[in-house]
């Protein structure tokens, strides 16, 4: 949210700490509700990109998510507490990326235990989804028709994710965690412009659904910017949730209105609109689980990149291209761009839910076969699109040596298989770190920015349509297609990064297949660029997912297109909405001697909120 944008600025309304005491902690955490209104007055904390400190810190895009999650640390909450109040705060204020009814990830540094998990989250196919799910007469319905569809709704993952993540992990119980975010709800959000152009954008199919025109477009129209934007149904939703635990959704009556919205969707009387209804059953609910799953891991010189293993391709994806590059003995914008073609290329062929597909993880992240892709990246583009590489543990040797990478230690200063469909600027990231040295990045989705458009009736949040992931094909081969129960292959990319076992910064982004490109290119920047983590985010950016034109913000191509085209680059800009912005990151960076640098966009999708627990050192 962007509270720079506000245009009718609110007084701000005093915080009543509501305190909670966790169960069987007597009063020893107690977790404190975020400030009212976001409102940045009586010394409480302003929306800010970077904030710099101690004892534990957040970013997010959004001041009052970030604010709910640093409550939750102040009252003694630890890092996997945090992320789930600053997740379920974000599906208030950023209804149309994240909410409960979504999916994502999380990749989470345990301090105690000294080990990286991972959370998964996604969302899945019904059992009665096929291969063929997404065709009609032997092709593939269009994809807008599938966006807005019951069809494309997949078995949500965020609650089971979130019970599970503070079951193993956290310290507070499902309905502590739950309820910033539901203060947030009742009382209220000011609409920033953020807000404003994200509902103007769905405005034409939030009018087709009675249930999502009588929460979004009150009065027939985008709420304004500057209005207080309240959801009671959603607050008395997480409160019941909070009461009820995962049960009421996965097989109880929250389910069932889910399943009877998925399956008849409220369209509104007259409306023209064809909505194909969904699959989903109840029993489809009772059946899923979120799934805790070992990281991926590459070691990048002295650094080891953690990520998210698949169904995400993220931490593959990203890994491979960091491999590659890792192997070429100098590294530009252009080595970029051609590491990330061709881990694109490996990432289309190779990638998909390892439940029903045998993805040669082990391989696409071995040091041989990155020098034999590396061996293929020359002085120029290389010739469009880019083939597969053969992970089968045979690889031709390269004339590359490899080059020492250099930290920077001393630089603080439904997707086709072919990947040529646009990306939007939908998801969200958040980033926790706790003065234990617990570490969470988290990556939260409903897919397109607004879900498949249908709320469901009185319960104040969107659905997902994370099913239009899967290649709707014929794709013969494919490893993304849809299957009973299967996840679609996701980009999501939450990634923690250590050095001599400890972790040293953690990032991540939305936008769909630009999210592997924005990490990635966040990475280049600090590690081979020597970039500050706050310019890293901010730098221009590009993103080639083995597509024929590089998709660049207008500032890349302005710096860079001269040099890149004389090697062969072609550029076109992100169509946007946003128009011309490429992802919306969040990151930290511990800068030794306990000070954490917490990170937002300074200015992608109106800037997001950096906030640290203790300006000081005590
Ligand atoms: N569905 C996307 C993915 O999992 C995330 C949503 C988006 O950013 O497009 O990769």
């Amino acid at each position: 949210m962007s509270l720079r944008r506000m245009t009718v600025p609110l007084a701000g309304v005093a915080a009543c700490a509501a305190l909670l005491v966790p169960p069987g902690a007597a009063q020893a955490s107690p977790i404190a509700a975020p400030d009212a209104l976001g409102g940045a007055g009586h010394g409480r904390p302003a929306k800010v990109p970077v904030a710099e400190g101690y004892g534990g810190a957040v970013a997010t895009v959004d001041l009052d998510a970030s604010k709910a999650a640093l409550g939750v640390l102040r009252g003694g909450g630890n890092a996997m507490d945090a992320a789930v109040a600053g997740a379920a705060t974000l599906g208030v204020t950023e209804p149309y990326s994240a909410g409960l009814a979504g999916g994502g990830f999380i990749v989470y540094y345990d301090a105690r235990r000294k080990k990286v998990i991972t959370i998964d989250g996604r969302e899945k196919a019904p059992q009665a989804m096929t291969e063929t799910a997404f065709q009609e007469n032997g092709a593939a319905i269009p994809f807008a028709d599938a966006v807005t569809s019951g069809l494309s709704a997949g078995v949500p993952g965020s609650v089971a994710q979130w019970e599970l993540a503070l079951r193993r992990y956290g310290t507070i119980s499902l309905k502590q965690a739950l309820q910033p975010a539901a203060e947030v709800a009742e009382r209220g959000f000011v609409v920033d412009q953020t807000f404003y152009d994200q509902t103007a954008q769905n405005a034409e199919r939030f009018a087709d659904f009675t249930s999502t025109a009588a929460l979004y477009l009150p009065k027939g129209a985008p709420p304004p910017v500057g209005s207080v934007f309240r959801n009671p149904d959603l607050a008395a939703t997480y409160r019941e949730l909070g009461r009820r635990g995962s049960g009421w959704l996965y097989g109880g009556r929250l389910g069932e209105e889910i399943v009877a919205t998925v399956k008849a969707p409220p369209v509104r009387p007259g409306s023209a609109r064809v909505v194909r209804p969904g699959l989903m059953t109840v029993s489809d609910l009772r059946a899923y689980r979120a799934l805790e799953r070992p990281p991926t891991k590459v070691g990048y010189g002295p650094l080891d990149v953690y990520g998210m293993a698949p169904p995400s391709s993220g931490g593959s994806t990203v890994g491979e291209a960091l491999k590659i590059l890792q192997a070429l003995p100098k590294v530009g914008r252009h080595e970029y761009l051609e590491a990330s073609r061709l881990a694109f290329a490996d990432r289309n062929k190779f990638v998909g839910d390892p439940g029903y597909v045998d993805v040669p993880l082990g391989e696409l992240l071995s040091d041989g076969f990155a020098k034999e892709r590396a061996c293929l990246i020359g002085d120029i583009a290389m010739p469009h699109p880019a083939a597969p590489g053969s992970p089968d543990g045979s690889y031709d040797g390269c004339q590359f040596e490899g080059r020492p990478i250099d930290t920077g230690d001393a630089a603080k200063g439904g997707e086709g298989a072919t990947g040529e469909q646009p990306e939007g600027p939908e998801t969200t990231h958040l980033v926790v770190a706790d003065r234990w040295g617990n570490v969470a990045a988290y990556n939260i989705t409903i897919e397109s920015t607004g879900g498949n458009g249908i709320v469901v009736p009185g319960r104040g949040f969107l659905l997902n349509n994370e099913l239009t992931d899967f290649t709707f094909g014929p794709a013969p081969g494919d490893p993304n297609l849809p299957a009973p129960g299967k996840r679609p292959r996701s980009s999501m990319a939450p990634t923690i990064v250590f050095k001599n076992g400890t972790p040293v910064l953690a990032v991540g982004s939305p936008g769909g297949a630009t999210i592997i490109t924005t990490v990635l290119q966040i990475l280049v920047n600090r590690y081979e660029f020597g970039m500050s983590l706050p310019d890293a985010l901010a730098a221009p950016r590009a993103s080639q997912r083995n597509t024929a034109a590089t998709q660049a913000e207008q500032a890349f191509i302005d710096r860079y297109g001269a040099e890149l085209t004389a090697r062969g680059h072609t550029f076109t800009l992100v169509p946007g909405p946003p128009v011309g912005e490429i992802g919306a990151a969040t990151g930290l960076e511990f800068l030794g001697k306990g000070k954490i640098q917490a990170v937002a966009e300074p200015s992608r999708r109106g800037g997001g909120s950096a906030l640290v627990l203790e300006p000081a050192k005590r």
